[in-house]
């Protein structure tokens, strides 16, 4: 990527597109300004894209972190929303499955549940026809015995049965870098910490951004055709700027998770289950531990910084022990948890659960295009559909307009041979990583966690070897440090360890095993005083607070 996503040359990245005009700008570094981005750039139109966090920062790490087609829909009736999501999840997996892949979800159907056998097997069955799902992942009905076989710890009482059926389990965080980092690979320009605070108007019409490098305090004017507002839960606050809402476009809606050990919550399959308001929750294991969610309630407070509250973690914790009530989980085995907020387009008089999950395009008058809704599962059509629209503008301008090309494209490290390769892709690279002299452990989680960009952690191995003697970091943690500030841009300790590896939330442990050592490499890497040293540090304590112990906190406005 010669430099342009390295933390260190931000600055001068900066600097040179102040020389130039875009095609397109993108503000939002979330999935569906990444997706755009990568759109765009990949037709040839010449792309920006700011986030005023890092990447991800906003909606996009707080997901239930599932590519799915989005089942409970389909008791709204939102078939077309059902179809169209749940294709592309084949899409979003062939396209990176080192970053997306398949996940047994179990469905159990009780006596006084919401659902029937009869029914759930032909919701189910309406699904896999809508979603196009592959033959070997379709739908299974078991029996109550074959249930408990697979989920020992669940309510027996009324236990009729459950429906198996395949979903995608993903790193939302991850996901979003690896498409902005293609874009980037494509030669699109893109920079975190980026604040776009006004638009440049020419003529009533939007023709690019001042914006603020919130890392130095820098003022930019970036010159661009078309502007593309891609905030997410900010998009209003951003369509005000421009002074175009006729009242507000989203309505924000609070979800939150929780992380257990496996030791405590221990889960071999994913499941899907009732509430007892009939809302749907998700219980899904990820290595040591087993996440649940979530929550649905309307929002108002802080976007920046949602917090969970004693009433979200009661409401999950009463979800878990209804399901499986031999468990008796308390507050005090919630190790991590997440709050995100959903910027769901306003539809009067709907409970928050019933509000569609729909995507939406609005051009204002002065040529500002926001896209606002949608699911992260849909980012690459809903890029598809924005990027269409400005490249009709651009058209007008006698700018060449070229189709969609990302249907088959896959994101940055996802060249290893789709799916049906990823396997034997995996053996080579442990076979490689061992000669490195790495255990064929580390080198596998290297090779399933970074697909095809791995050879370029092997590449950094040599090199980081001396600084790893002496460093109280062993050498993958380096590789995957160093190779986090050089080509995926992370620029604060919290970068790395939330969104880069998601260690704040599946492995606390290591966060606090190397955050000292992380914070001195990049304190020398990225060259900071030692104010900003400070600084990064106490954000990084911040967040681990955010992650833990802010459970059960109020959330301050
Ligand atoms: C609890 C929950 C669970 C979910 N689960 C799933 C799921 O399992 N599967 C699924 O498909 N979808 C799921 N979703 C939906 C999905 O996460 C969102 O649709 C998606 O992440 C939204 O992405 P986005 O890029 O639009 O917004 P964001 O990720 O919020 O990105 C917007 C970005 O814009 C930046 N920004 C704002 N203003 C400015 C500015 N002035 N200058 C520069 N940058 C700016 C922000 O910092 C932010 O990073 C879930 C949502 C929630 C809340």
């Amino acid at each position: 990527m010669n430099g342009m996503f390295s933390a260190r040359n931000r600055g001068s990245v900066l600097r040179a597109m102040e020389g130039e005009t875009f095609d397109l700008l993108v503000v939002g570094g979330g999935i569906t300004g990444a997706g755009i981005a990568l759109d765009a750039q990949t037709r040839g139109f010449r792309t920006a894209l700011f986030e005023m966090h890092d990447f991800a920062f906003g909606t996009s790490s707080r997901s239930t972190k599932l590519v799915h087609g989005g089942l409970r829909y389909l008791k709204q009736f939102e078939v077309k929303m059902v179809a169209e999501v749940g294709r592309e999840r084949a899409v979003v997996y062939e396209n990176g499955p080192h970053v997306t892949s398949p996940e047994g979800m179990m469905l159990p159907i009780y006596r006084e549940g919401t659902l029937g056998r009869w029914t759930t097997s032909v919701a189910l069955a309406i699904y896999d026809r809508l979603a196009g799902v592959r033959p070997g992942e379709r739908r299974r009905m078991l029996t109550a015995e074959e249930t408990l076989e697979k989920l020992p710890f669940l309510k027996r009482n009324g236990l009729l049965g459950s429906g198996y059926y395949v979903e995608y389990r993903t790193d939302d965080a991850r996901l979003t870098i690896e498409v902005i980092k293609k874009a980037v690979e494509a030669g699109a320009r893109a920079v975190n910490y980026v604040k776009a605070e006004r638009f440049i108007l020419e003529g009533g019409k939007v023709a690019g951004v001042e914006a603020t490098d919130m890392l130095t305090g820098r003022e930019h004017r970036i010159r661009a055709r078309k502007v593309v507002n891609a905030a997410g839960p900010w998009a209003d606050t951003l369509r005000k700027i421009d002074g175009s809402p006729k009242g507000s476009t989203l309505r924000l809606t609070k979800g939150i998770h929780l992380v257990f050990d496996r030791s405590r919550f221990p889960l071999k399959h994913a499941v899907y289950f009732d509430h007892s308001d009939g809302r749907m929750i998700f219980a899904i294991p990820r290595g040591c531990k087993t996440y649940v969610g979530t929550t649905d309630t309307d929002y108002d407070g802080d976007i920046a910084h949602p917090r969970m509250t004693k009433a979200d973690q009661a409401y999950l914790l009463a979800a878990v022990n209804g399901m499986f009530p031999g468990l008796r989980l308390t507050e005090h085995d919630i190790e991590t948890g997440w709050a995100g907020l959903r910027p769901l387009i306003a539809e009067a008089g709907k409970s928050p659960s019933e509000v569609s999950r729909r995507d939406e395009v609005f051009v204002s008058e002065s040529g500002l295009i926001t896209i606002a809704g949608g699911k992260l599962t849909g980012y690459r059509k809903m890029a598809e559909t924005v990027v269409d629209r400005v490249a009709r503008q651009l058209a007008k301008e006698g700018i060449r307009i070229a189709p969609c090309r990302t249907r088959h494209l896959p994101v940055s490290g996802g060249d290893v041979g789709g799916s049906a390769g990823f396997p034997s892709f995996v053996e080579r690279k442990v076979h490689e990583g061992v000669k490195l002299g790495l255990s064929a452990v580390e080198a596998e989680a290297l090779a399933r966690f970074y697909g095809s960009n791995v050879d370029r952690l092997y590449r950094l191995a040599d090199e980081l070897r001396q600084e790893a003697g002496g460093a109280p970091m062993p050498l993958p943690v380096l590789m995957r440090l160093a190779y986090a500030i050089e080509e995926e841009c992370a620029a604060t300790p919290t970068d790395f360890f939330l969104r880069r590896t998601g260690w704040m939330l599946f492995d606390l442990p290591a966060v606090m095993r190397y955050k000292d050592a992380v914070i001195e490499s990049m304190a020398r890497r990225l060259d900071w005083t030692e104010n900003e040293k400070q600084r990064h540090a106490a954000d990084l304590q911040q967040a681990v607070e955010e992650a833990t112990v802010a459970v059960g906190r109020e959330s301050a406005h």
